[in-house]
This record gives structure tokens, C-alpha cells and sequence, in this order.
């Protein structure tokens, strides 16, 4: 299986180039907060625990995240690889998918760390919320999530490179010219 980890800030694309990497490479795509935001629209007990999380900028429990991670995992049959988009977002997040994957006989293929300045982020996510209505993509959410993906989130790039999975991607530029690079990167491996 490849089993793909796409990281970065809010806002760096990760959405975006991982339908593409889905459509190229046949993947299933697990989107933790496109999960979240349908058990909100559903008004389930558990989106409206995550409402209260998101709202504020914050991220949901580690503990509700890696249950629900595994369940949408153990959902896919014959499955030639998975797409992690939002996942992991915390160290202990990332040793527990390491875990779910060895239990399985599988791993990590590869994290790709799509790098983008803090100002372009800023832009695009303000853009986003005007457009799409998404309530966490206001000012105040957005420096909130900023702060939450240095302190709790970023940490997570030393780790993927002591276990020998990172890749960095320029996030910048064109979205075909992220996806080659992304593509060269998977082809690679
Ligand atoms: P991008 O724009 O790159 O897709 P994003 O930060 O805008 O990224 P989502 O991945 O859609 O947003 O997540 C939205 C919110 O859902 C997060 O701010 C957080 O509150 C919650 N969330 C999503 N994934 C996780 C996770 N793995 N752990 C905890 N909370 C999460
Ligand atoms: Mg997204």
C-alpha cells in the first residue's frame, strides 16, 4: 500500500492536491476535518463535540481523533493506499497511526510538508471564508489555528524526518506545478 501523509499550516493546499493525488494514484482519502464537518452538518453527538473545538481554533482530543481515524481506515476494502489529510496533527497522533499502521502490516510511505509562507496562508484562508462561508476561516480562528499548528502541529516535521519519511514541497506556485513536484516525490519512492 502507499500510505501517503500530506501535512501543513491551514491553508497550505493540502485539500486540494490530495484529490489530485487521489485521482493520479487510485488512493482513498481520509480528510479528518472534511469527517468533522459532515458529522456537524448531520448534528451528531460528535459534531457537536467538535463544533465546540473548532469554533475556537482548537483541535479535537487526540484520543476522539485516533478512533475515528481507525474506524474510516478499517472501512476501506482492498484498498491500494491512503491519502492522511489533517492526520496527524499532534506527536501522539502520529505514534498512534504508526501503531494503527503496524498492526496492519503496514506504514508511512511518505509525509509531504507542504511549506507556505505565513502572509499567503493568511490570504488565501480569509479568501476561503468569504467564499465557501467556512465559520473557522475568519481573522481570530485563523491566528488561533496559526498559533495551535506552531506549537502543537509543526513539531511533527523534526519527527517524520528522524523516521526517514519527509519530503519538503514548495506550496507556492502554480497547483500543477505543486502536483508535479508531489508526483515526482511519490514516484520516487
Ligand atoms: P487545509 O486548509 O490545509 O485543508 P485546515 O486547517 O483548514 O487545513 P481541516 O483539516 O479542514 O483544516 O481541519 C479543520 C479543523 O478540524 C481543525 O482546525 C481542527 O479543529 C479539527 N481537526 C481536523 N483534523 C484534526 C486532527 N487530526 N486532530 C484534531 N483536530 C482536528
Ligand atoms: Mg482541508
Amino acid at each position: 500500500m502507499l500510505n501517503i501523509v500530506i501535512f501543513g499550516a491551514p491553508g497550505s493546499g493540502k485539500g486540494t492536491q490530495s484529490e489530485r493525488i487521489v485521482e493520479k494514484f487510485g488512493l482513498n482519502h481520509i480528510s479528518t476535518g472534511d469527517v468533522l464537518r459532515a458529522e456537524i452538518k448531520n448534528g451528531t453527538e460528535l459534531g457537536k463535540t467538535a463544533k465546540g473545538y473548532i469554533d475556537q481554533g482548537q483541535l479535537i482530543p487526540d484520543a476522539l481523533m485516533i478512533d475515528i481515524l481507525a474506524s474510516v481506515f478499517d472501512s476501506f476494502k482492498d484498498s491500494k493506499g491512503v491519502i492522511f489529510d489533517g492526520f496527524p496533527r499532534t506527536i501522539a497522533q502520529a505514534e498512534a497511526l504508526k501503531q494503527m499502521l503496524k498492526d496492519r502490516n503496514q506504514e508511512v510511505s511518505i509525509m509531504l510538508d507542504l511549506e507556505v509562507p505565513e502572509d499567503e496562508l493568511m490570504t488565501r484562508l480569509i479568501k476561503r471564508g468569504q467564499e465557501s462561508g467556512r465559520a473557522d476561516d475568519n481573522e481570530e480562528t485563523i491566528k488561533k489555528r496559526l498559533v495551535v499548528y506552531h506549537s502543537q502541529t509543526a513539531p511533527l516535521i523534526d519527527w517524520y524526518k528522524k523516521e526517514g519519511k519527509y519530503q519538503h514541497i514548495q506550496g507556492v506556485g502554480t497547483m500543477d506545478a505543486i502536483f508535479n513536484d508531489i508526483v515526482a516525490a511519490i514516484e520516487k519512492l
